[in-house]
């Protein structure tokens, strides 16, 4: 079974911050494999833009050794590069200054009216200056989009600065709000598992679903993104986005339509479900962890303090709650999630537990009746599994066992899995918003966050440590075994 690639008009994309980390290992990997697909051709063109002064044939031998550096024993995306990067260009600008803009203006209006994408792999510190050059150099209009990274804010004042900047100079219809998540195969599986089959939308409401886990696990500890992390913290940076994105896919009613404002609404409507967490419950429903030095893949590693080189951050690298929406079909159904650094392994997973079943017909020696559970894992080996009750196979008496059905069919197929990032800047091209955030979603979703983080701040303590290596403070582990459940573990 080969994988369909449906060609996207010709387009130019502009990466401001295209000498950046994101861009190198991310954006271009990505529009590299695009290409080599034959998803666009050689009438596209890709603009690195950032202060630094260079040709764009320098820019091109840059990008063309990170791609080498990413793309490994491709031979396949090694032959297509030397093409690929004919598509390069480099412009020097500030977003702070004025210099240049009026020759970048001007080289891309050359290109007629065309599908243009300018993509802010910046510090959001810029959105503002750049979004405000672009309007005034007259590139917002027509077929203009603006793609945004996180983070959009740091709370809700401060995401509504930017999105009033973005929005001073881009219609929402425009504006691209990309969270990776939402990109993955996994989270697209979901959305054809809910509702393309009439098994599971029957069961997706609390008379047949215990609780849920979202887990978005990371081995890395600060790398160089102290500066930025400290200031945040992995409330904002993970949860805001990332696991509340995922935990609406999970708990949204069915969309009229795949479209993208009826996906969106239906996104938005969870958000505003959430029920809050006051100061009075902040400590019993949420765990702060930071790590203390402890091993990371065999490696001795250093702890947050010690890493930061500061001795007094409060800000947590591990956060765990539980969360409920306050709606009809979730009534009662906790959603348990939590995110880290420097746990043990790199993990990204939503886990739907199942209720027991009401009455046991087996012998008490057929062992324990576990919950049915579905597995849906986003990184690193994006996949779906249903784990089921089976008897165990062979002669003698009937012993039951839990195992999982595999329901990955990408590797089976052999079908190439496009990176998160592949699918959504193509989707941006094609102006398909619907794996994006719209600003209302943002807000909502800061308006949960924002309580957590009064509250935190007024108690003012520091948070439970961790070792290196571990799944984080006994806290977490409390905060479900106290509901009579546990963390998943794939233990097969
Ligand atoms: P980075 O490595 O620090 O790159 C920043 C880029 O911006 C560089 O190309 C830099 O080049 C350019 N730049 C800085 N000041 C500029 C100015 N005044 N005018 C024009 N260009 C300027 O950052 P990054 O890691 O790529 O991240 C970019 C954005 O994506 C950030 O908002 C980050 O939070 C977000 N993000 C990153 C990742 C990731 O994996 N890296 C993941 C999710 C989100 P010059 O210094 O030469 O100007």
């Amino acid at each position: 079974m080969t994988a369909q690639t449906l060609p996207v008009d010709p387009f130019d994309l502009v990466i401001f911050g295209g000498t950046g980390d994101l861009a190198l290992r991310k954006l271009l990997p990505g529009l590299l494999r695009r290409y080599a697909m034959g998803q666009f051709g050689d009438d596209s063109r890709i603009i690195g833009v950032a202060r630094e002064q260079q040709s764009s044939e320098a820019y091109r031998e840059k990008v063309g050794e990170a791609l080498l550096r990413a793309i490994g024993d491709n031979h396949e995306l090694k032959d297509k590069l030397p093409a690929f990067l004919q598509r390069l260009g480099y412009h020097a600008l500030d977003a702070n200054k004025d210099d240049g803009w009026e020759a970048f203006a001007e080289e891309i209006k050359s290109h007629g009216d065309r599908i243009r994408v300018f993509y802010l792999s910046t510090s959001p510190s810029l959105f503002v200056n750049l979004c405000s050059r672009l309007k005034a150099h007259d590139l917002n209009g027509g077929k203009s989009r603006v793609v945004i990274e996180k983070p959009i804010g740091h709370d809700s004042a401060s995401a509504a600065v930017i999105n009033d900047a973005v929005g001073s100079a881009f219609a929402e219809s425009q504006t691209f709000r990309i969270d990776h998540y939402l990109g993955k195969e996994t989270v697209q599986n979901l959305l054809a598992l809910r509702f393309g089959n009439i098994l599971f939308e029957p069961l997706w409401n609390s008379d047949h679903i215990d609780h849920v886990q979202i887990t978005v696990a990371e081995t890395v500890g600060l790398e160089k993104r102290a500066a930025y992390y400290d200031t945040s913290g992995a409330l904002r940076d993970m949860v805001q986005n990332h696991l509340l994105q995922l935990l609406c896919m999970v708990a949204m009613e069915p969309p009229a339509a795949l479209q993208a404002d009826a996906v969106r609404d239906e996104k938005l409507k969870v958000l505003r479900s959430l029920r809050p967490i006051t100061e009075d419950e902040v400590s019993q429903l949420t765990v702060r962890g930071q790590y203390r030095a402890g091993a990371s893949s065999g490696n001795a590693v250093p702890g947050y303090l010690d890493e930061l080189g500061r001795n007094d951050s409060r800000t947590e690298t591990f956060v765990a709650l539980k969360a409920e929406v306050d709606n009809w079909r979730w009534a009662g159904v906790p959603f348990y999630l939590r995110t880290g650094k420097r746990l043990p392994e790199r993990v990204s997973e939503i886990v739907i537990a199942f209720r027991q079943i009401p009455h046991s017909i087996f012998e008490h020696d057929a062992g324990p009746v576990m919950g049915n559970k579905l597995v849906l894992r986003l990184q690193p080996d994006e996949g779906v599994k249903l784990w089921i009750m089976i008897k165990e196979p062979g002669p003698g008496g009937l012993r039951l066992q839990h195992v999982p059905l595999d329901m990955s069919f990408a590797e089976a197929f052999g079908v190439h899995q496009p990176e998160a990032y592949e699918r959504l800047l193509m989707d941006v091209v094609r102006g398909n918003p619907t794996l994006f955030m719209r600003r209302d979603e943002v807000e909502a979703a800061w308006k949960w966050i924002d309580p957590i983080l009064n509250a935190w701040e007024k108690l003012r303590e520091m948070p439970k440590t961790y070792t290196a290596g571990s799944w984080g403070p006994s806290a977490a582990v409390a905060l479900v075994e106290r509901d009579g459940r546990t963390w998943h573990e794939d233990t097969v």
